[in-house]
């Protein structure tokens, strides 16, 4: 059985790829070549606690560079909702709430593939009170982190994990299971 994929979308510098090195920096990170495919920069190979997914960052994959932020987030979720298991929706706390992130998550609200609405750079705590402003896109499960101080990505990979459709970790797999 092939790898769960966990697909990264959001606007431009919400820090999807900053949060995509802090998972793969994490402890047991195996990052792989994915030689022979465009994506080779935004897809590695990440492991949480025995359990291994594949890593996307969608923001790299834009067919339409010339179009609206609005467009380019409609297009990663859609990508998202097509390819991955488990989608994270990536905000910033000093943004606040954008109509780009309204529209990405009214979309994702009509799939039945686990979203996680991650509010990035809560870096401490009054943006952690900031960060209660997201409760209104109507996310049931909306995490604050912050990639570039490592603060809730702990928690954050927890629960992704506990989203992953497989859950035996690889480490118990059956090695020999023809006996
Ligand atoms: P992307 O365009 O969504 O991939 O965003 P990047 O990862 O390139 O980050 C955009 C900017 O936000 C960079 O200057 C990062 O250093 C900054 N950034 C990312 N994460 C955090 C964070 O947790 N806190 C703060 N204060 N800045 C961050």
């Amino acid at each position: 059985m092939s790898d769960p994929i966990v697909a990264i979308i959001g606007r431009p510098n919400v820090g999807k790829s900053s949060l995509f090195n802090r998972i793969l920096r994490r402890r047991h990170a195996i990052v792989s070549e994915m030689a022979g495919t465009t994506r080779d920069r935004l897809m590695a190979t990440a492991e949480w606690e025995g359990h291994r997914f594949i890593l996307l960052d969608t923001g790299g994959l834009e067919s339409n560079p010339e179009g609206s932020i609005r467009e380019k987030v409609q297009e990663q979720a859609e990508m998202a909702m097509g390819d991955a298991d488990v989608i994270l929706l990536l905000t910033d706390v000093n943004e606040g709430v954008t109509a780009s992130d309204q529209l990405a998550a009214e979309r994702l609200r009509r799939t039945n593939k686990p979203v996680v609405l991650v509010v990035n750079k809560v870096d401490n705590e009054s943006r952690e009170f900031a960060a209660n402003e997201f409760h209104r896109l109507g996310m049931t499960d909306t995490l604050p982190v912050s990639a570039y101080h490592n603060f809730g990505v702990h928690d954050l990979m927890d629960r992704l994990v506990s989203l992953l459709p497989s859950t035996i970790p690889y480490e118990e797999d059956w090695e020999d299971n023809e006996g």
